[in-house]
């Protein structure tokens, strides 16, 4: 097994508003992959942050009437702030507008780019969507409206640096189709071959300071100038690392990683697939390795939006769900390719069939068993068991690996479910209150066969406390404390997960979501 370092990171998502749920799919998608390394004994670095000095900020934090910086400040802090209600285990957080290591690092990239060559300053004209923080082609509007914001881009004529992509072109097609930058789903591979194949023309890389409000990264020697958002942004990868300020810390996690994984939603993925690797092969640097890409989200049929319109609180959500079901929700009903719905009622119905009967049903009764027929003791293991066990439990580790490694949350989830299920179908082939009847009126053979049963089933408790350790790790927790004896003895049964109720108010006490009739 190979334990080399693996980076990881998220987008860093521009702090106009507050997070919405989209942000919390790409965090817990990136979570579940930093703790699923973590477990295979990889080093991992699992990084996020936010992009502050997007033009957006500004014009939304003079929409509030509020400074630029007490606004990106106050917004950057509710999307820091998820790590809690979200259990998300990041290592590092960047800020681009107020990290000391940010700056520094940018403008290095900006010198090594220039020094390749490959910087250089003309007169442009161009179709500028704020939204996007970028230039669109005519023939790439939508009736002459940005195809993700579907609003008119303004026309925008100015004196800027642009970036020499076109060189790149063969050195990206090579790397992408290689596999060496592997991106994932291959239909987004396909998009970025055929961006390519069309010609990459050469993008602008700065705006005046006046057009950028003067916020944002003075170009290095012309003052007049500001880097562009994107470059500034994407930056962020290496200037986290070190890169200007910590050359070790970079060699190590950077160009000493076996993979340098970049997450990122599908609106995004030319900046992350063909400006960024173009970038870093200019300034001599290594190239990611992996690219996985999300779709998007819509709440209650309508697309997400950060002013007013459909938007979730993901905070407050878990507030009114608690993490695990959120997690759940959207690790195991978004789909890999395509946009997914997300209502209450399919939260609630998701936790409901698979944590709290599913999963939380599995566990009680198996830790209500030992505690009843066995006084808490669980049996040794015996080779007397009645019915075989255990195939899900035997796949699972690999069909996780799998999954994870294309980004298909809800296959590897899948394969935990699967154990869940077996052991469920277990008990009621096995019977094991058949089994304790039959002790109980004299027969041995019985007792032995309830032995090998109980120990299987605490075996399988354990194996799932385990495998849902990257995805639930809270719930993870609270199965392994119920299925650890202390002193010898399993802690009495408890529901690990709480019956969700479809309106919160109602309250998601744990009530007894066990229905152990069969006891
Ligand atoms: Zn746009």
């Amino acid at each position: 097994m190979t334990t080399a370092p693996i980076y990881l990171t998220t987008t860093i998502p521009y702090v106009n508003a507050k997070p919405h749920l989209g942000h919390a799919l790409e965090l817990v998608q990136a979570d579940v992959l930093a703790r699923h390394y973590r477990r295979r004994g990889h080093p991992v670095r699992f990084q996020t942050g936010t992009d502050d000095n997007s033009l957006k900020n500004v014009l939304a934090a003079d929409a509030a009437g509020v400074g630029v910086q007490e606004f990106v400040d106050a917004n950057a802090e509710a999307f820091v702030a998820l790590a809690g209600p979200l259990s998300l285990s990041v290592d590092d957080v960047i800020r681009t507008s107020s990290d000391p290591r940010h700056r520094a690092g940018v403008e290095r990239l900006w010198q090594a780019c220039a020094s390749a060559g490959d910087l250089y300053r003309r007169h442009y004209e161009g179709l500028y969507c704020v939204g996007c923080e970028a230039f669109y082609a005519a023939d790439e509007l939508s009736s002459g409206l940005c195809p993700e914001h579907g609003v008119r881009p303004q026309r925008v004529a100015e004196e800027n640096w642009f970036f020499r992509l076109s060189r790149y072109a063969g050195r990206l097609r090579d790397e992408i189709t290689a596999g060496r930058l592997r991106i994932e789903p291959a239909g987004r591979r396909n998009e970025v071959l055929a961006f390519i194949a069309g010609g990459l023309a050469d993008f602008s890389v700065s705006r005046s300071t006046e057009r950028a409000h003067g916020w944002g990264i003075p170009v290095p020697g012309d003052p007049g100038q500001v880097i562009y958002v994107w470059w500034d942004a994407l930056g962020n990868y290496l200037t986290a690392l070190g890169y200007g300020s910590d050359e070790a810390n970079l060699a190590r996690w950077w160009t000493g990683a076996s993979r340098r994984v970049h997450l990122l939603g599908k609106g995004v993925l030319r900046f992350h697939a063909v400006y960024w690797p173009a970038m870093l092969a200019s300034a001599g640097l290594r190239l990611p390795t992996d690219i996985i890409v999300h779709d998007y989200l819509t709440v209650e049929g309508r697309k997400i939006s950060k002013s007013g319109g459909a938007s979730v609180d993901p905070a407050a959500l878990a507030g009114e769900y608690g993490t695990d079901a959120i997690r759940w929700w959207l690790l195991r009903d978004v789909p890999r390719i395509g946009d997914a719905d997300f209502t209450r009622e399919r939260l609630v119905h998701k936790a409901n069939d698979e944590l709290a009967h599913g999963i939380g049903n599995l566990v009680n009764r198996v830790v209500a068993m030992i505690g009843k027929y066995r006084d808490g003791v669980v049996p040794p293991d015996r080779e007397h068991a009645p019915v075989s066990v255990g195939r899900a439990g035997h796949r699972a580790p690999a069909a996780i690996d799998a999954a994870l490694a294309v980004g298909d949350f809800r296959q590897a989830t899948a394969a935990v479910w699967a154990i869940a299920e077996e052991a469920n179908r277990y008990i009621s082939q096995a019977r094991p209150w058949l089994l304790a009847r039959a002790e109980r009126d004299g027969d041995q053979e019985a007792g032995r066969q309830l032995d090998a049963v109980l120990a299987a089933l605490v075996g399988i408790c354990r194996q799932l406390a385990d495998e849902l350790k990257p995805f639930l790790p809270d719930a993870a927790a609270r199965i392994a404390r119920q299925t650890t004896a202390l002193d010898g003895v399993l802690p009495p049964a408890q529901p690990v997960f709480a019956r969700q109720e479809s309106n919160p108010a109602a309250s998601a006490t744990f009530s007894a979501s066990a229905s152990c009739n069969e006891l």
